[in-house]
């Protein structure tokens, strides 16, 4: 049998994480969310944008045929793992809220603020003023860092718009962002995040222009995949957010769901009963919410950020591992309630203020998150055949991510074969 050929190498790795295990497929749960699949002085070899193996670097000579020419990248006895998968954000808005942070500090709880005329509202003025250059070029920027933080893929919502013009303006800039950026964009339409300003008096009204007009008229455009709703006291009733959601989906956007953030609301159950991909958030859910979401394959997604940020206790992540839920995490990059755009931070949060194991976090940051938007056949993991988006961490040891968080360790990147954050910190540009 002829070797594969590759023409990049990455090897003198102290360590490999694969997230892979022979017979482990689907979301991992339970138990399963601790296989990290680690190899000891392991090497990858790609060819292309693929993975065509890895293993031990003591067999890479005898298990491929390394082209002449080919690149060759010194982990420096760091740790080579999948890039993150952040699988919530809401990367494109305008203005900053850095003066309601001081407000929460002051004591202010993100429901008074919101109730204030703050809070989402005071991004939607702002998204609404800001030009569709102006946001596709923050996008831009932002999707920069979130690289250099080593994320490779990343879902991001619309939702400060919550008017048509303003809904389709985010998606395109959010299109125009991404337009051969390195890092992968899933697009999410959100215009049920809030109810704006000029429909306070008509909730029902505005979940009308939803399902009338303003889904339509995103599915006709082509810009989402998917549909979300902000199902919590106070804002969209489990009602709604099935109305919305299910004129979404037969639109041909998947729903996923803000599920349970402050009270349980019914949000997690619907989620499952309606087929949703994820419910986000969880820090308030339900024995009931645990129950649904385990007997279902909609995946937990887990923001730690927020509620660290907030100040506010987070999510159960114990109870819902124990009960069987596929648990992910994302950083929920957002303007008022989690600022945090790095997947490491994530990691990090996720052991200290939730819990986990860095075994568990690495999975929930990983290919859990990649289930979690579709795209586990190709992003992840580390195997033959997956797309290779690698991060090469200047860190012995995977473990290292959380315990010295707060400091970006990641060396290199390597998106779809090719290096596209070099060890000297430079962005290369992207493939054409
Ligand atoms: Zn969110």
């Amino acid at each position: 049998m002829s070797r594969p050929r590759c023409d990049l190498v990455v090897e003198n790795a102290a360590q490999v994480l694969t997230m892979e295990r022979p017979g482990l497929v689907g979301p991992r749960r339970g138990d399963d969310l601790r296989e990290v699949g680690a190899i000891e002085n392991g090497a990858v070899a790609v060819h292309g944008e693929e993975i065509v193996w890895v293993g031990p670097a003591a067999e890479l000579a005898t298990a491929v045929e390394v082209d002449a020419n080919a690149v060759r990248i010194d982990a420096g006895g760091g740790t080579v793992t999948p890039g993150f998968v952040d699988s919530h954000t809401h990367l494109i808005f305008g203005g900053s809220r850095h003066d309601e942070f001081e407000r929460r500090l002051s004591g202010q709880t993100y429901l008074e603020i919101a109730a204030a005329g703050g809070g989402i509202r005071s991004s939607v003025r702002h998204t609404r003023e800001a030009s569709e250059d102006e946001l596709a070029r923050l996008g831009r920027e932002r999707l920069d860092l979130l690289l250099r933080h080593g994320t490779t893929t990343v879902e991001c919502k619309s939702g400060y718009g919550l008017a048509t013009e303003h809904e389709l303006k985010q998606l395109r800039a959010l299109a125009r962002a991404s337009d051969g950026h390195p890092v992968e964009t899933v697009s999410t339409f959100l215009g049920a995040h809030e109810f704006p300003p000029e429909f306070a008096e008509n909730r029902e009204g505005y979940v009308s222009l939803l399902v009338e007009e303003m889904i339509p008229a995103v599915a006709e455009a082509g810009l989402a995949e998917y549909a979300d709703c902000f199902c919590e006291e106070g804002v969209y009733t489990p009602e709604q957010a099935r109305r919305v959601l299910l004129a979404a989906d037969a639109a041909g956007m998947r729903p996923r769901l803000h599920a349970d953030e402050f009270s349980p609301s019914g949000a997690a159950e619907l989620a499952a009963e309606i087929g949703a991909l994820s419910a986000d958030h969880l820090s308030a859910i339900s024995d009931e919410g645990i129950r649904a979401l385990a007997s279902s394959d909609t995946i937990g997604t887990l923001l730690p950020g927020t509620t660290f940020s907030c100040r506010i206790p987070g999510a159960d992540a114990r109870r819902l591992i124990d009960a069987g839920v596929a648990i992910a995490l994302a950083t929920d990059l957002n303007p008022g309630s989690c600022a945090i755009d790095s997947m490491g931070v994530i990691v990090g949060l996720a052991c200290l203020h939730l819990g986990l194991l860095p075994s568990e976090a690495f999975t929930a940051a990983t290919i859990n998150s990649a289930h979690a938007i579709e795209r586990a056949d190709r992003v992840g993991s580390i195997a033959p055949g997956k797309q290779a988006d690698l991060l090469i961490l200047a860190l012995p040891d995977y473990r290292c991510v959380p315990y010295r968080f707060g400091t970006n360790h990641v060396r290199s990147v390597v998106k779809r074969g090719r290096i596209v954050v070099a060890p000297n910190g430079r962005l290369e540009a992207a493939r054409a």
